[in-house]
């Protein structure tokens, strides 16, 4: 037994399932989690002393490789001045005006300690500004785990539009409450129309990932995007772009300044912080100003904007804004899909791929997917027996076909190569 099976046995003793986050657990790819011990640029190391290509770099934040110098002796210069004070600092303004500066539509901006905060504490601010109670989100997007973005739709396509076929998506979520959440399916302008027709006045928001990652790597059409901003403008319900994945990842300003897209708020995380815990949710400063201390939606955090997550923030923040930053992660990351889908080829595997700067996604299947329904339609045992090929010589992949891969400006081209070799190899053996 390695240590990775140990330490795996004496996690579940003490925590739920052995891990912090089920993803973790290896649950749909099967196997033993490893267990990290350090990470360096675009590699980490499990408990066996095992080194693997990092593919997912903590879901995302890790942008500028594992233990970049320059963050490491921020976060380090921070924590000697004590890590938290509950009252605000200098740094936490920088990384406002920063945020601001970088993602125009953001005037305004609270900072939170995690994506589930901010996407929260967005609905309820759109909630309170509007005096609406219900939300749409879409089929397969996720916006972190309270309890009322926890649904999902009643089966059939004609119960997408009625939430009282909803179901919840977990446990201890009261029906009560999803009641007030509406599910349609992602890409579908006729659907949205439809609901907006019906009930567009009693819309508060509709929140979405701008192009989703975790069903896998699904992008908008232009059509749906443009019906989108029309229909929440016409009937004066908020938009809620929720780019705690894409904020700081796909390009600088963000899936919006991709797509041409102004939301009235904005969810971010992950990139954000570097890996520190840290998230916010900005936008319009007449939405904004209802948020308490100024107006009466309630909204609070002991550590919301902590001095040393700050400092890790600031310093990622600088480094992804210097010259040339996202046009080599964009083309490294378009490199390596490329290699995957030509190796895919050689071995007569059907594949196709995406990616967006440094975000990714590979389906086990000829054409890319637009929608949740045609994700789970791709080859999952295909995908299984891929991602343990992989993880076998040394290349870390999400252990799941539902998540985005991620890149970071380390993964160099002898890395990307790296990745493609053990690809050809895994797709000869499939
Ligand atoms: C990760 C994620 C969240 C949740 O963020 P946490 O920090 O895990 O709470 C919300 N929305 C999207 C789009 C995400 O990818």
């Amino acid at each position: 037994m390695g240590k990775n099976d140990i330490l795996f046995e004496r996690a579940q003793k003490t925590i739920p399932g052995g891990v912090n986050s089920p993803v973790r657990a290896f649950r749909q790819v099967g196997g033993t989690p490893r267990f990290v011990t350090r990470a360096k640029g675009p590699y980490f190391w499990d408990a066996d002393d095992k080194r693997y290509i990092d593919l997912i770099m903590s879901w995302g934040p890790m942008i500028a490789g594992h233990a970049h110098p320059e963050v490491v002796a921020a976060v380090q210069k921070a924590a000697e001045t004590s890590f938290s004070y509950g009252a605000p600092t200098e740094g936490e303004i920088e990384l406002a005006e920063r945020i601001c500066q970088l993602v125009p539509s953001i005037e305004q901006v609270r900072m939170v300690s995690s994506g589930t905060e901010a996407t929260m504490s967005a609905l309820r601010l759109a909630r309170g500004y509007t005096g609406r109670d219900l939300i749409i989100k879409f089929e397969g997007c996720y916006h972190g785990h309270a309890d009322s973005l926890l649904v999902k739709a009643g089966s059939g396509l004609l119960t997408f539009a009625d939430s009282t076929q909803n179901a919840p998506s977990s446990g201890g979520v009261p029906q009560d409450l999803v009641k007030h959440t509406l599910v349609l399916p992602y890409n579908d302008v006729a659907a949205l129309e439809e609901v907006f027709k019906k009930q567009g006045n009693e819309v508060a928001a509709v929140i979405i990932e701008p192009i989703a990652g975790n069903m896998n790597l699904i992008q908008p059409s232009k059509i749906f995007l443009a019906t989108l901003r029309d229909l929440t403008t016409q009937y004066g319900s908020v938009l809620i772009y929720d780019e705690v994945m894409t904020g700081f990842r796909v390009a600088l300003g963000g899936a919006q300044s991709l797509q041409g897209i102004v939301p009235d708020l904005t969810c971010l995380g992950k990139v954000m912080g570097g890996g520190m815990p840290m998230a916010a949710f900005g936008g319009k400063k007449a939405i904004m100003s209802k948020l308490a201390p100024l107006g009466n939606v309630y909204q609070a955090g002991t550590l919301s904007g902590n001095p040393v997550a700050v400092a890790a923030g600031l310093k990622n923040l600088e480094i992804i804004s210097r010259e040339g930053f996202f046009e080599y992660l964009t083309g490294q990351t378009t490199k390596l899909m490329t290699g995957l889908k030509q190796a895919a080829d050689e071995s007569g595997v059907p594949f196709s791929v995406d990616s967006v700067g440094g975000m990714f996604g590979f389906y086990f299947t000829d054409k890319v997917p637009t929608s949740f329904e045609e994700v789970t339609k791709t080859n999952i045992e295909a995908f299984k027996k891929f991602f343990h090929l992989m993880l076998d010589q040394g290349v870390y992949l999400a252990p799941s076909a539902y998540e985005a891969g991620f890149t970071s400006i380390a993964h160099d081209n002898a890395i990307v190569d790296d990745i493609i070799r053990a690809a050809r190899t895994s797709f000869k053996s499939l």
